[in-house]
């Protein structure tokens, strides 16, 4: 068992500072569904942990404001998930909740922790035997001469492509979502679509927080496409299951014209990944079937697939073209 010290922090401050004068190797925990997990695999080593569960401030959420939705990153992805204002007047947002995980897993945890889901590539979480850029490196990728079943279209790169997970910020890159976080140098706002990085020659680097600064909250510019909205994922299997390729659609529609429209991919890039030239390519037009197929189409159009998940491309093209239609009904 690899030793570690912990302690509780009362308030953000507190945990920010014990983070800066704390040994390298110290790690916030939240929910500890992720931490944990790659803890007992020997992927993660932390020798110091901050538990910030005592913070009640960023426990709570708020879906009625006029101007933005606010969720503190500590509140529960089951408590979101079930909240029935999102459920009415947001439905992506709810139903990536809801798709995640199991039932046990949303309860423990945070919508903040979730943003900062680390890859299921199995050579990652395998440990030693594997050679893996985003665990050591410098000591290469596994996945590119192994089986990339699972692996990224979009977004990777020589050294690494391994997918971005989670589902909850793939929806909120949709929606224009903001991130706020507290460092030592006091609060910033990242907006979401630039808090993951894409590993270039730099897997190891996962987003663009310092190893200090915590999150705080997400907050959601208010929007009427939210309504007409769905979070479409498709899996092996119906539950538990990551997605082999999802998207988060919302849509301002004019009659039977797509005025406003958003698409971001899930569960084929090694971010979340917003689809802006597919988005232009329905606006002003009416959502025909061939439309949303001919949107997906371009969706996918930069995917470079590996050897074994070619099959997700057409698949990820018909997600997306699904997910406009489901959309569409709702409007
Ligand atoms: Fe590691 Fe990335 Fe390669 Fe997976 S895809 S083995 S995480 S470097």
């Amino acid at each position: 068992m690899h030793q570690f010290s912990y302690s509780k922090a009362r308030s953000a401050a507190e945990a920010v500072r014990a983070v800066v004068g704390g040994p390298p190797g110290t790690r916030f925990l939240a929910g500890g569904t992720t931490l944990y997990d790659l803890m007992k695999l020997d992927v993660e080593t932390p020798s110091n942990i901050v538990d910030i569960n005592g913070l009640t401030e960023l426990s709570g959420f708020d879906t009625s404001g006029e101007r933005e939705l606010t969720f503190g990153a500590l509140a529960r992805m089951s408590d979101i998930a079930a909240d029935p204002r999102l459920v009415r007047h947001y439905p992506a947002l709810a139903e990536s909740l809801w798709k995640a995980a199991s039932q046990q897993l949303r309860n423990m945890a945070s919508v903040g922790g979730n943003l900062l889901q680390r890859t299921r590539c199995a050579y990652f979480r395998g440990g030693e035997p594997f050679a893996c850029n985003k665990r050591e490196p410098g000591s290469g990728c596994s996945a590119r001469d192994g089986i990339d079943r699972g692996h990224a279209l979009l977004g990777g790169s020589d050294a690494c492509i391994a997918v971005y997970p989670g589902d909850w910020a793939v929806a909120l890159v949709a929606f224009d979502a903001e991130v706020d976080v507290l460092g030592p140098e006091g609060p910033r706002t990242i907006p979401l679509e630039r808090l993951h990085c894409e590993p270039g020659i730099t897997p190891q680097v996962e987003t663009v927080l310092g190893r200090d600064e915590l999150i705080l909250r997400i907050r959601v510019p208010a929007s009427d496409l939210g309504r007409a909205s769905t979070y479409h994922k498709i899996r092996d299997r119906e539950s538990y299951a990551f997605a082999l390729a999802s998207a988060a659609v919302a849509l301002g529609m004019a009659g039977d014209t797509v005025r406003d429209a958003r698409i971001a991919l899930g569960g084929v890039a090694t971010i979340p990944w917003r689809a802006r030239r597919a988005e232009q390519s329905l606006i002003g037009r009416p959502l025909t079937p061939d439309a949303a197929r001919a949107a997906g189409e371009i969706a996918f159009q930069d995917a470079r697939p590996g050897r074994d998940n070619r099959f997700r491309i057409e698949l990820g093209i018909r997600t997306v073209a699904d997910a406009l239609l489901i959309a569409k009904q709702r409007a």
